[in-house]
């Protein structure tokens, strides 16, 4: 049976929080594990230079933090193909030339850039850099470059594809049916909000929960979760709907201890303190077999080396 190639990536700009993993990686390794699928992940550190420019050696260490990320989540080498985008400069050849099938107007049109370019105000001021308004067709040469058919996104990602589809379309237009079309498969990964209570999860928010973080880190991060503002005393009525440590109990506790965390608090049984606690445990708990593999792999650096580049070399 011939297995559908499937296309993922991530920009490396950061070691990866939990909004990634039940947002994307879970995902990922659900259909590495169907069986039914030829996948790749792309770590994506040109295109993450598009902001980081000034930054090049963030992107550097990245690389392999995301790796190790990816390999301690449960993402099998054997199965999946991980590579390195500078390292196949045929992508960046590629993206030139199919730059000559899109205008300024429609990447400045597209909803998915136009969010970001307003998120990163700080770094480009009034004016975008031509890199960044370009992203998405460099996005479109890591696509089609590997023939990618499928491509597992979020909602938010879905305007990107579409780029890709068109640039695809003029292209075959004028050179024949050489390329692909690719097709989005939402991906229906949840998108975790920060312990803020912000929308986003984010290191430049300080809001995040990283797959690597300690049991010390993870502990003093959750006691500093937004609760019920109206909470003051242990007695005081509470509201579960408005606080951020009841939101990570639904993804990390059992469903049995959510109903009795809600009634409790809705009650006033239940001390904010004691109930930061038991999430903290229950976290640790969760992402302790991720730890111990990052452990194993931090101590195995040559080996992590070794499966990107042989992953690079193969793709
Ligand atoms: Fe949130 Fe728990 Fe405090 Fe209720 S008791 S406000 S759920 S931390």
């Amino acid at each position: 049976m011939n297995k559908k190639r499937i296309l993922t990536g991530d920009r490396p700009t950061g070691r990866l929080h939990i909004g990634h993993y039940f947002g994307s990686i879970k995902k990922r390794i659900e259909l590495q594990e169907s069986g039914e699928y030829e996948p790749y992940i792309l770590i994506a550190d040109v295109q993450a230079l598009t902001d980081n420019f000034n930054n090049p050696d963030k992107v550097r260490k990245n690389v392999r933090e995301v790796a190790i990320d990816y390999l301690s989540c449960g993402i099998d080498p054997k199965k999946t193909t991980i590579y390195i985008q500078s390292m196949i400069p045929e992508i960046a050849e590629l993206t030139v030339f199919y730059s000559n099938f899109v205008t300024i107007a429609r990447l400045e049109r597209n909803p998915t850039v136009k969010t970001e370019i307003a998120q990163k105000k700080e770094l480009f001021g009034e004016s975008v850099t031509y890199g960044f308004l370009g992203y998405p067709v460099s996005q479109a040469a890591d696509i089609t470059a590997f023939e990618g058919k499928y491509i597992p996104v979020g909602e938010d990602q879905l305007p990107l594809i579409e780029q890709c589809r068109e640039i695809v379309r003029k292209f075959n237009h004028v050179y024949g049916e050489v390329l692909v079309e690719p097709e989005a498969i939402l991906s229906n990964g949840k998108r975790i909000k920060g312990l803020d209570g912000n929308e986003k999860m984010g290191k430049s928010l300080g809001n995040a929960i990283y797959l690597s973080d300690t049991e010390e880190e993870i502990t003093k991060k959750v006691m500093s979760a937004i609760t019920d503002p109206n909470r003051i005393k242990k007695d005081d009525l509470g509201n579960p709907n408005i606080c951020m440590v009841a939101y990570y109990h639904n993804l990390f506790s059992s469903q049995e201890e959510v109903k009795t965390i809600c009634q409790e608090c809705k009650a006033g049984k239940r001390g904010c303190v004691a109930c930061k606690k038991q999430l903290a445990q229950n976290i640790i708990k969760e992402l302790k077999p991720i730890r111990e593999k990052r452990a194993y792999y931090e101590a195995h650096l040559e080996e992590v080396d070794e499966i990107l580049k042989e992953g690079t070399r193969k793709s």
